[in-house]
Parts: C-alpha cells; sequence; structure tokens
C-alpha cells in the first residue's frame, strides 16, 4: 500500500529546522532522549539508541520476577512494550546484516519452514483424480460450516429468527482466558483471590 502525504516546500523546510534543533540539542547534551513506546514505534536507531538500552537493561539485572516488589513488577509492567520493542529490534537488525553477508557470531540464515501443500491448479488435480476413479467422498472435504457461517445466513435472511434461536441453543462459547490488563481497561476486573475454602479437606 502507497502511503501519500500532502505537503508545502515551507512546511518541509520547518520540519527540517525542528528535527535539526532537537538533533543538536540532543548532540551537545542539553536535552536528553526520553524512550516511550509510541515515541519509539517507528525509530530506526533502536537497536543503537543508548536511552532505550539503559531504559530497558536497567531491571534486567535487578528484578527477579518471583521474589519483585509489585512496585518493581509495576515498573517493569509498564515498559514491557518498550522491551519487546527492543528485542524485536534486535533481532530484525541481526536479520538485516545476516541478509546482508555481516556475520554475527552464533547465528546464520536458515530455509524458513515450508508453506502448506496445496494443489497448483486445483482443476487439473480434481481432473486427474477423477480419471484414476478416486472415491468423491475420498476426494472432498466436507465440513460443517461454522456459527460464524450460519450467522451470516441470518443476515441473508435464508434462516428465519425462528430456526437462528434453536440454532444458537447448539452453540457453545468457551469463556476467555484471565489476562493482564492495564487499570484503564475498560473491562471490569476478575475477582481471582483464593482461600482454603476453595480446597477439599483431605
Ligand atoms: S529509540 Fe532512542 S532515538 Fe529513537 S525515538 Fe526512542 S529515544 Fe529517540
Amino acid at each position: 500500500m502507497i502511503s501519500e502525504w500532502v505537503t508545502t516546500p515551507d512546511a518541509l523546510q520547518d520540519f527540517v529546522k525542528e528535527v535539526k534543533f532537537a538533533a543538536e540539542n540532543i548532540y551537545l547534551g542539553s536535552e536528553t532522549l526520553v524512550p516511550t513506546e509510541k515515541g519509539c514505534q517507528w525509530c530506526k536507531a533502536k537497536p543503537t539508541c543508548p536511552a532505550i538500552r539503559n531504559k530497558v537493561l536497567t531491571d534486567f539485572e535487578t528484578v527477579v520476577p518471583e521474589t519483585a516488589e509489585p512496585d518493581d513488577l509495576a515498573r517493569v509492567m509498564e515498559n514491557a512494550s518498550l522491551i519487546e520493542a527492543w528485542i524485536k529490534s534486535i533481532r530484525a537488525e541481526v536479520e538485516r546484516r545476516l541478509m546482508a553477508g555481516t556475520p554475527v557470531a552464533g547465528y546464520k540464515l536458515v530455509q524458513g519452514k515450508r508453506g502448506n501443500r496445496q494443489w497448483g491448479n486445483p482443476e487439473d488435480a480434481e481432473a486427474a483424480l477423477k480419471a484414476m476413479r478416486v472415491k468423491h467422498d475420498q476426494m472432498y472435504d466436507y465440513k460443517l460450516a461454522s456459527p460464524t457461517s450460519i450467522a451470516k445466513l441470518v443476515k441473508a435472511e435464508e434462516i428465519g429468527p425462528r430456526q437462528w434461536k434453536k440454532i444458537q441453543e447448539l452453540i457453545t462459547q468457551s469463556e476467555g482466558s484471565p489476562s493482564v490488563a492495564p487499570e484503564s481497561d475498560k473491562r471490569p476486573a476478575l475477582n481471582s483471590s483464593a482461600d482454603d475454602s476453595d480446597f477439599d479437606k483431605i
């Protein structure tokens, strides 16, 4: 997909001045780099940026997950996306160097897992299997349409509301597994406290 952006030469010159000013201030030490998940998202300097490296590595030496204080865990959680983004940029940089023929000690490029087998031309395959007299039910895979596909038939009014009501009784849906979310998440918090009444006396 091609992205387009319309600007004017003056706006572009202003942007150049702004970036130059910021870069000079960073270089002279009068401004500091402040890594954030959003701010660093597209930055190509991630693998070499000292600020992001310091931010993500500081806790590696001091925080042990199993014994960490809640405040330490919360701080690292806040940085989790940034840490993941940094690791991702390291992986991408290693791949880029290996692709360019630059060695990275301990790593090499290998062929990835092959894709699923598929018919080059399904019509030719079908004709060949028929010519070989392969049985019909061995040639084709049939399976029941999913509830989601059937719900589309309801929308298309091919299944009526009364039928749909009966069909819905046949549908099950598993609960989502608990997952960690920030306090600001709009879903209600799960109560996960356990006490000894949850266990049978043995
Ligand atoms: S990675 Fe470093 S240089 Fe890039 S935006 Fe983040 S703080 Fe700035």
